[in-house]
Formats: structure tokens, C-alpha cells, sequence
């Protein structure tokens, strides 16, 4: 699935340029235009899809897809030292972009 409207589509359809990192047949990775740390990548599947209580049996299985990939990803990418991923869920957690993503960020000794 598809939305014009989503940012994130339109990064995938090649219609606003991104830094693109890893790409595959169910996953980008690309770098966070405003990054929080020293290294923020941004991982979403291709599959449109706002929310993480939106997952089902199919996209849980690119979920699982994107978690397998993402220590390989991180550690190409300055993170072999350890890295966060967060997950925004909705208005509360400040998700702002509603495709789901995966942050990933690190580079550096993190803040809680
Ligand atoms: P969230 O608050 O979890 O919805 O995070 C959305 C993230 O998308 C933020 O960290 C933004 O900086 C990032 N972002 C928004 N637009 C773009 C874009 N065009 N390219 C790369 N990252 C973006
Ligand atoms: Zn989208």
C-alpha cells in the first residue's frame, strides 16, 4: 500500500531526495533530516502503514525482517559500539511522520 500524501511514500517513490542507506525489497533506510545523534537513521518498510497497533500476522513479518537487518545496518554505519531504536507510537510519543518507522541512533554515548 501506497499514500501520496506520506512523506515517507514519497521518499520510496523517489519524489523527495533522501540520504538512503540500505535498501531492499520490504525495507529503506535512510538518514534523519534532523538528526538526534551522532548517527540517526530512519528504517520503514515499504508497505504503507501509520502505526505500530496497526501491525498484523503479515506486517509483523516485515517487522521481523527489518529487526533482523537492522544490527548488520547499525554496525556498517558507526554504530558497533550499540545503538537505540524507538519506535513512535502516536500523538503522546510525538509522532510526527505517520508511516511507521524504526529510529535508529547512536554514533555516540546516549542520553536517556
Ligand atoms: P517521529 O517523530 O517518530 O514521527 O519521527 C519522524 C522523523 O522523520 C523525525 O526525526 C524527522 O526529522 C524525520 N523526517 C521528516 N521528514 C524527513 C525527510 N524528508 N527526510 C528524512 N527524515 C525526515
Ligand atoms: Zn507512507
Amino acid at each position: 500500500m501506497t499514500d501520496k500524501n506520506c512523506i515517507f511514500c514519497r521518499i520510496l517513490a523517489g519524489e523527495i531526495p533522501a540520504t538512503k542507506i540500505y535498501e531492499d525489497d520490504k525495507m529503506l533506510v535512510f538518514k534523519d533530516i534532523e538528526p538526534k545523534a551522532e548517527v540517526h537513521l530512519l528504517a520503514i518498510p515499504k508497505d504503507h502503514f501509520k502505526l505500530l497497533s496497526e501491525a498484523d500476522e503479515t506486517r509483523a513479518e516485515i517487522l521481523k525482517h527489518m529487526l533482523l537487518k537492522i544490527p548488520q545496518i547499525a554496525k556498517d554505519n558507526g554504530c558497533g559500539n550499540g545503538y537505540r531504536l524507538v519506535i513512535n507510537q502516536g500523538d503522546d510519543a510525538g509522532q510526527t511522520v505517520f508511516h511507521l518507522h524504526i529510529h535508529i541512533l547512536g554514533g555516540e554515548i546516549l542520553p536517556w
